[in-house]
């Protein structure tokens, strides 16, 4: 019986608080990217799911204090609340306005970046670095695994347990700074450097040089130097050839 209570309040926990979400979502996502009718439509959700709970928690918990004719007003008053708000659940994903506005978010996030290209060389570099440093943190992933699944099985005290779980965080840290380290040298190592501090100019998913034009080293503004330094290159190599 009480296993099935706690059971019974998470679920209620669980859709009251999805349906405060969805309200909350129409007034902290800017801009909109869905249909205005969502906006009400979300709202409507939240008073239903709200109440639903409410209700809810009532019959578990109240049940014995309650007349016949209340509890039966309140079991179908609940059943209609359910029922409107998975029909505006469902409208929302049958009409389309679902995937219509996860695409306008998307397009609208990408307005707003200014993305540097950069010299084709320097950005088959940075390609190089990206898919060994993936392999990497791969690995990386696979040996945690393996820690963490062969200490579990050979630990069945508490404080195995816990020696386990310190040690895969031990294994954890130590294989990041590994692995930042080595993408760091790769970096430099092929050449894709900065040119004014000679760091790294590969970052991983942050992407400084792409997003900023910077240098995720020492912070300065590097593309156009790197963009010249590589046109000048290019002149160059067609200056040698002609020479022949
Ligand atoms: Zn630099």
């Amino acid at each position: 019986m009480h296993s099935l209570t706690a059971f019974g309040f998470a679920h209620i926990a669980i859709i009251a608080i999805g349906a405060l979400l969805l309200v909350l979502s129409t007034f902290f996502t800017r801009p909109w990217p869905y249909a205005e009718w969502v906006k009400a439509a979300f709202w409507i959700l939240g008073v239903a799911g709200v109440t639903w709970a409410t209700i809810r928690f009532v019959l578990l918990f109240g049940d014995s204090s309650l007349s016949r004719q209340m509890h039966h007003f309140l079991y179908v008053t609940q059943l209609v609340l359910l029922g409107i708000a998975f029909g505006i659940l469902a409208l929302f994903f049958v009409s389309g306005e679902a995937v219509r506005g996860i695409r306008r978010w998307r397009e609208l996030k990408e307005q707003d970046r200014v993305i540097y290209d950069l010299p084709p060389k320097l950005s088959e570099l940075r390609l190089i670095c990206a898919r060994s440093h993936n392999r990497r943190v791969l690995l990386l992933t696979a040996i945690l695994c393996i820690v963490l699944v062969a200490g579990l099985l050979s630990t069945h005290t508490r404080d195995g347990l816990i020696a386990v779980v310190a040690l895969a965080g031990a294994v954890e840290i130590i294989g990041f700074v590994v692995v930042i380290r080595r993408a760091k040298q790769q970096s430099v190592e092929l050449g894709f450097a900065c040119p004014i501090c000679h760091g790294a100019l590969y970052d991983g998913r942050a992407n400084r040089l792409r997003f900023r034009g910077e240098c995720p080293q020492c912070k300065r503004f590097v593309i156009d130097l790197l963009a010249q330094m590589s046109s000048n290159q290019a002149l160059e190599r067609t200056a040698g050839r002609c020479d022949d």
